[in-house]
């Protein structure tokens, strides 16, 4: 594989995120569970996670889930973070300790597998307090309890629930209160105590800094915080988490003054979009090798003053570089801090090679 694009990961700052995440959280009774996706499961990420006292780790793909089982030997439990396929319970029941679920046949494909492979598997069930993306309904409750009491190879995880990723809804007190009186209610119906109550994601870390979880929430699924030190559905800032830990570096393949505006009738682009330009006059542009096929563009900042990303096909990216102090030659790198949407997709992609610090 070619050495560029690639991602500088830097150990020391992913490492300082997960213990200070892990010990804040501590304080409030608080386990981690980290969430690997954001990074396509990288083995040396995972590490530092599992190294600095993330209590389990969570991922939302089989091909992750196999390398976190098969290749890495964590000594801490796997979680499938999103609602299996019918079509992947199979691996699933294999691979996983436990799984988040919203469905009642999801809930007996996974017990049936769990007969057939003589295992048992744990079950965290979300529950949708308005951010709409998965979990059961609060009224769904009781029905979902009589299904789970019948499971003979399933254990119930407790109550889990998901903010800021499809409504864009903020976590509250108020919400991760009701959950914390669902999970009572679960515990009646089943006639049994369940261990957890699992209040979100990084976003909902912001009720720790401001005195707002309640008591009832005993876990956290963390990725974002931990990765990059930021939250992007919440939009704020976490002053005590490092950011800037990882960079992408592409090769420049070439330096050329040309005008700011096309020559010609502009029609759609590579993408359909219909591109808009502002005259600048003749400008110096550097064309990067990476584009839209390695990451989301609009996510990634230049680390130079003066660079500007003027777009993207899929493995061109072309730069404003009239401005930067730089003389930018052939064979250069450009640097660009990642925001998440970018690194989901860098991180996935196999033209972009990830290189850790020590
Ligand atoms: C992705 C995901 C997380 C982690 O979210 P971060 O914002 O990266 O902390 C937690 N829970 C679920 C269900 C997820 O899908």
């Amino acid at each position: 594989m070619s050495l560029w694009p690639r991602l500088i990961v830097q150990r020391e700052k992913i490492a300082y995120n997960a213990a200070h995440v892990v010990s804040l959280c501590r304080q409030w009774n608080i386990g981690v569970y980290g969430v690997a996706k954001g990074a396509c499961a990288n083995e040396d990420i995972v590490r530092i996670m599992v190294e600095n006292g993330c209590e389990g780790i969570a991922d939302s793909r089989i091909e992750n889930l196999y390398r976190l089982r098969k290749e890495m030997c964590l000594p801490v439990p796997i979680m499938m973070l999103r609602p299996p396929m019918m079509s992947e319970i199979p691996e699933v029941v294999e691979l996983c300790d436990s799984s988040v679920v919203s469905m009642i046949e999801t809930i007996q494909a996974i017990d049936a597998e769990c007969s057939l492979q003589k295992k048992r598997h744990n079950v965290l069930l979300m529950i949708d307090l308005g951010d709409l993306r998965e979990g059961i309904w609060p009224d769904e409750l009781e029905q979902i309890a009589s299904v789970l009491k019948k499971c003979r190879y399933i254990d119930c995880l407790g109550v889990g629930v998901n903010f800021g990723c499809f409504g864009g809804v903020l976590p509250s007190r108020k919400k991760l209160e009701t959950l914390g009186s669902l999970k009572k209610k679960l515990e009646e119906y089943l006639e049994c105590s369940v261990p957890l109550c699992s209040g979100g994601a990084t976003s909902s870390l912001f009720l720790l800094d401001d005195g707002t979880m309640p008591s009832c929430v005993n876990s956290l699924r963390i990725g974002e915080a931990i990765l990059l030190g930021t939250d992007s559905s919440g939009g704020k800032t976490f002053p005590y988490l490092r950011r800037n830990t990882i960079f992408l570096e592409a090769e420049v393949i070439e330096v050329k003054r040309k005008p700011s505006v096309p020559l010609g009738t502009i029609a759609a682009d590579a993408f359909g979009d219909i591109p808009v330009f502002v005259d600048k006059g003749v400008r110096l542009r550097a064309l990067a090798a990476i584009g839209k096929q390695d990451a989301r563009i609009d996510a990634l900042l230049p680390c130079d003053k003066g660079i500007e990303i003027l777009g993207a096909s899929s493995d061109h990216m072309v730069l404003d570089v009239e401005e930067c102090d730089r003389k930018l030659c052939v064979g250069d790198k450009i640097r660009f801090s990642v925001k998440y949407g970018a690194l989901l997709a860098l991180t996935t992609s196999p033209y972009v090679s990830i290189h850790v610090t020590e």
